[in-house]
């Protein structure tokens, strides 16, 4: 039987997500027999092909992960989003109190660790969007696991209702809201 080809990102984010889902612990062996996984922090490969699965840790904050998850739609038949910050912004939106300059000078320039501090600016540092946005709001998702991280329980229920066609409704029991 063919592998279901599973591609995941990591956008503006702490990694907590994809260190949720290596907590399926042995299941990850199961799991290695039916998935196929392409692009991925877990295998460090860059490029984009067509898959069945796309899934987004991460809110969208810069022009880079803008176009990250617009490709990623683009090669996936289903999207779905881990944690807070996918599903909602997350503690990376909190940014959007303040306005980017403030931000970046508050970080750079004014903090108390800071020396003589100047705000990094170079061809490859991709510019900072104005606000940080939930992934619904630059792309079309079509399944959300929220929690911050989502439980492992959580990321490995909606897997398997992936990997049996369906799009995963979480029950309560597996959802963490801490
Ligand atoms: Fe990290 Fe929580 Fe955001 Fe996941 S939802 S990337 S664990 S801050």
């Amino acid at each position: 039987m063919a592998k279901t080809k599973v591609a995941t990102v990591w956008l503006d984010a702490c990694a907590g997500c994809h260190m949720s889902f290596l907590d399926i612990d042995e299941a990850i062996i199961e799991l290695a027999g039916l998935v196929e996984f392409t692009r991925s922090p877990i295998t460090d490969i860059k490029d984009f092909t067509p898959v069945d699965v796309g899934i987004v840790e991460g809110a969208v904050g810069n022009e880079d992960e803008e176009e990250v998850v617009k490709k990623l739609r683009e090669n996936c038949k289903i999207l779905m989003a881990w944690g807070d910050c996918a599903c909602f912004g997350g503690v990376v939106s909190m940014r959007n109190l303040f306005e980017k300059e403030e931000v970046l000078r508050r970080c750079y320039v004014e903090s108390e660790s800071t020396g003589k501090g100047k705000i990094p600016s170079s061809k490859d540092i991709p510019p900072l969007l104005d606000k940080v946005k939930r992934v619904d709001e630059v792309v079309k998702v079509d399944c959300y696991v929220p929690g911050c991280p989502p439980s492992a329980k959580a990321i490995k229920y909606a897997l398997e209702e992936l990997l049996a066609g369906r799009i995963p409704i979480l029950p309560s029991e597996v959802m963490r809201f801490d």
